[in-house]
């Protein structure tokens, strides 16, 4: 089975799938010409076997395990320090989205002038950026839902203002990915499907955004028959390697689609994860069907092809929603916000929030912030009938 689940891709960088390619981290390092690599990931992981491994196989490597999931600001100086102090010339961001993202904002911004703010992605805010400062990057995603070893950005969270920032720059994308599903096989049915379902929702979002990118839409949509039939594997049995490469692949295909654009549940995920630091995957598994729901008269033409890709007969919207909300309650997924803590205080601010948020402008309808402030409510109380 391996043999035919190892791949390499250049697309859209350097990505080295199959079960065991952690081995070649060496490799990594010689590809991109990193002697003294900094290993940044999740508080989580510091003791785990897999970075215990990943340390000795590239002796020198140093480490920084300080990034919390969400991570903020500090996390990032924390990091910084680290590297600088180290000498080191090259990060391997290696863990969840949250590492993952921190360990691209350290290697950017290791050899930048201007403060971190400076690079939000607004406008050409990036070109502010030394390109010759920005140190390489491998990463090793360790699980199968941000897609972040793909994409070129990195959230980080503003405390001052409790917004979640994207730093962005076109050089922030990995040099080379290892994409090893061994190193997936631990995550717990709860967290598999918390990011597996983010990475629905990439594909999802970037396919239902205005625009014209029929190369992002072919991805979504293979991306999200790929989860319709490998999460719930991967959730049953951790140890099914086919379903953990499949849904490896599936996460990076999300990100990979959403160059186009996301939408209206990552706008409203992004302050609610910035002021009660939730989950994203589980935010956005939690606020999908209602989003959806309010979309509805942007999204017929689009549901009707998922619906086809994903073999649902029926009416589309309602054999769509009806099968997400069934794959939900497989997964165990939350139906409300309120189920994970999300009181319906500040729903103006999460509406206003939402509304300035990079993604609402993917967003299929034009929604304002009373219009998100509602779908917010709507998925805290669980009331499907207040968001369509
Ligand atoms: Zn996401």
């Amino acid at each position: 089975m391996s043999a035919i689940l190892k791949a390499n891709w250049n697309y859209p960088t350097r990505v080295w799938h199959g079960p065991g390619r952690i081995a070649e981290l060496p490799a990594a390092c010689a590809t991109l010409g990193i002697k003294r690599p900094l290993l940044v990931t999740d508080e989580g992981l510091r003791e785990t076997p897999m970075i215990r491994q990943a340390l000795a196989l590239v002796p020198g490597t140093g480490l920084f395990a300080g990034v919390r999931g969400n991570p903020v600001a500090a996390n990032i100086d924390a990091g910084l320090a680290v590297y600088r102090s180290g000498d080191h010339d090259g990060v391997i961001a290696f863990g969840g989205g949250s590492a993952l993202d921190a360990g691209k904002v350290i290697a950017f911004m290791s050899g930048q002038t201007r403060p971190m703010w400076d690079f939000e992605d607004i406008g050409d805010w990036w070109t502010r950026a030394d390109p010759k400062g920005i140190a390489p990057i491998i990463a090793v995603p360790t699980t199968a839902g941000t897609g972040s070893e793909v994409g070129r950005a990195g959230v980080v969270i503003n405390e001052a203002t409790h917004q979640k920032k994207i730093i962005f720059h076109p050089l922030m994308m990995p040099g080379v990915v290892i994409s090893d599903p061994e190193l997936t096989v631990g995550l717990p049915p709860s967290i598999t499907a918390a990011t597996g379902i983010d990475a629905f929702v990439h594909c999802f979002e970037a396919y239902c955004a205005p625009g014209f990118h029929p190369l992002a839409d072919g991805i979504a949509l293979e991306g999200m028959r790929l989860i319709q039939t490998y999460l719930p594997r991967a959730c049953e049995n951790g140890k099914d390697i086919e379903a953990r490469s499949r849904m490896l692949a599936a996460a990076s295909m999300g990100a990979t689609a959403f160059q186009k654009g996301l939408g209206g549940v990552h706008a409203i995920a992004h302050p609610v994860g910035a002021f009660f630091n939730t989950h994203h995957g589980l935010t956005n598994a939690i606020l999908m069907p209602y989003v959806i729901a309010h979309n509805r008269p942007a999204i017929e033409p689009q549901l009707a092809v998922i619906a086809r890709t994903l073999n649902l007969p029926g009416e589309p919207y309602q054999a769509f929603l009806d099968w997400i909300l069934a794959f939900r309650k497989r997964l165990k997924i939350h139906h409300t916000l309120a189920d994970i803590g999300v009181p319906l205080t500040n729903s103006e601010t999460i509406g206003h929030e939402a509304s300035l948020d990079p993604s609402a402008g993917g967003n299929p309808l034009p929604t304002d912030a009373a219009t998100y402030a509602r779908l917010f409510r709507s998925a805290v109380k669980g009331d499907l009938t207040l968001a369509g």
